[in-house]
C-alpha cells in the first residue's frame, strides 16, 4: 500500500500527501466518515510515511523498510505507533492515561510518535478531557489521528483542536474494484455487493461473507416473481413479515432494487455484462420476461418512494403495506 494504492479518497490522500511532502503535518487530525471507507487505512499510511526510513520522493512510505513493515503488521509492531479502539463500549480512561505517558516520551525507533484513536466519539468525559490535555500541549514529535463515523458524539473542544478531514462514502465503482482486486470476488458479485454496500468497503466485505444475505437475495427474487399470484391479504402478510425484520429492511430494499435494475438492463440492452446477479441469470431473465420494462420502472419508483418515507421516519408498517399493494398492483395481481 502506498498513497497511490489507496482507492476512493482522492481529496484526503492529496491533503495528507502534501502535508507530509511539505513537512506541514498537523499535530492532530480528525478523520470523519462512515465506517469502512478507508479512515484507518489512511491513518496507518500516514503513520508509515512519518517514520519510513527510505521515503519516496513524494514523501510516501517505501513499504519495504523495517519501520514500514512494523507499522503495517497486524497487530502493529512499531513501538512508536499506537492504535487505540474502544474496549467494550467506550475507550477507557486507563487506555488514554497509558497513551498520555507514552506520547510524552521520545520516540524509540522512529522520528514521530503516532497515535490512532478509532472511535473518538466513544469516550467518557474523563478520557476525553485527558485526550484534550494531550491535544492542547502535544510534544513536537507527536501526531494524533482521531477517527469517527459520528461527529456529533465527539467533544466540540476536541474537534476544535484537530484538522478535520472528511471521508465521503466510496463510489460503487471503487467498492467493486476493491472487492475484485483485494478480496477476489468476480465482476458480477463485486458489482452486486458494491451496490448493497452504501459506499463502505467494510460493509461490502461483511455482506459478501454473510450467508444470510445470499438467502435473502434469493427470497427477494422469489417474492418479486410471485407478486402477481398473491392476493391483497397475502401481500399485506409479506409487508408484515418485512416489518418484523426491521434490521434487514434496508437490505431488502437494496436487494429488490438490484434484481429489478438487472431485469431492466437485460430487457433494455439484452446484454448480461452489466448484470449484478450474474450467477442467477435465469432468474433475472424470468423477471424481465414476466414484468416488462414499464412495470419494472413503476416498481423501482415505488421502492424509491418507500425508502424516502422510511428515511423520514414514517410509520414503517404502513409504508410497507402501501409498497406491497402497489407492487402487487403493478405486477397485475389477481384480486
Ligand atoms: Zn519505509
Amino acid at each position: 500500500m502506498s498513497w497511490a494504492a489507496i482507492v476512493g479518497q482522492p481529496l484526503a490522500v492529496r491533503l495528507l500527501r502534501q502535508a507530509v511532502a511539505g513537512k506541514k503535518v498537523a499535530h492532530a487530525y480528525l478523520f470523519v466518515g462512515p465506517a469502512g471507507v478507508g479512515k484507518r487505512t489512511l491513518a496507518l499510511e500516514l503513520a508509515k510515511s512519518l517514520n519510513c526510513q527510505a521515503p519516496r520522493p513524494d514523501g510516501g512510505a517505501c513499504d519495504a523498510c523495517v519501520a514500514c513493515r512494523k507499522t503495517a503488521a497486524d497487530p502493529i509492531l512499531h513501538p512508536d505507533v499506537r492504535l487505540i479502539a474502544p474496549e467494550g463500549r467506550f475507550i477507557k480512561t486507563d487506555q488514554i492515561r497509558a497513551l498520555q505517558e507514552e506520547m510524552y516520551a521520545r520516540p524509540n525507533e522512529g522520528r514521530m510518535r503516532v497515535a490512532i484513536i478509532d472511535g473518538a466519539d466513544r469516550m467518557n468525559p474523563e478520557s476525553a478531557n485527558r485526550l484534550l490535555k494531550l491535544l492542547e500541549e502535544p510534544p513536537g514529535y507527536a501526531v494524533l489521528i482521531l477517527l469517527t463515523h459520528n461527529l456529533s458524539g465527539v467533544l466540540p473542544t476536541l474537534i476544535s483542536r484537530c484538522q478535520v478531514v472528511n471521508f465521503p462514502p466510496l463510489s460503487p465503482e471503487d467498492v467493486a474494484r476493491m472487492l475484485q482486486a483485494q478480496h477476489g470476488l468476480d465482476a458480477g458479485q463485486a458489482r452486486l455487493y458494491a451496490a448493497l454496500s452504501g459506499g463502505s468497503i467494510g460493509r461490502a466485505v461483511a455482506l459478501s461473507q454473510d450467508a444470510g444475505v445470499a438467502a435473502r437475495r434469493d427470497q427477494t427474487c422469489d417474492l418479486l416473481q410471485k407478486l402477481s399470484t398473491l392476493d391483497d391479504l397475502a401481500l399485506i402478510g409479506q409487508a408484515e413479515a418485512l416489518d418484523k425484520e426491521k434490521e434487514h429492511l434496508e437490505d431488502w430494499l437494496d436487494l429488490a432494487t438490484t434484481w429489478l435494475r438487472d431485469a431492466l438492463v437485460l430487457a433494455q440492452t439484452g446484454s448480461t455484462q452489466l448484470v449484478m446477479n450474474a450467477d442467477r441469470l435465469p432468474s433475472v431473465r424470468g423477471l424481465a420476461d414476466s414484468l416488462g420494462t414499464a412495470s419494472i420502472l413503476d416498481m423501482l419508483s415505488a421502492i424509491v418512494e418507500t425508502r424516502g418515507h422510511l428515511q423520514r421516519n414514517a410509520n414503517s408498517r404502513l409504508a410497507l403495506d402501501v409498497l406491497m399493494l402497489r407492487l402487487g398492483d403493478i405486477s397485475g395481481n389477481r384480486r
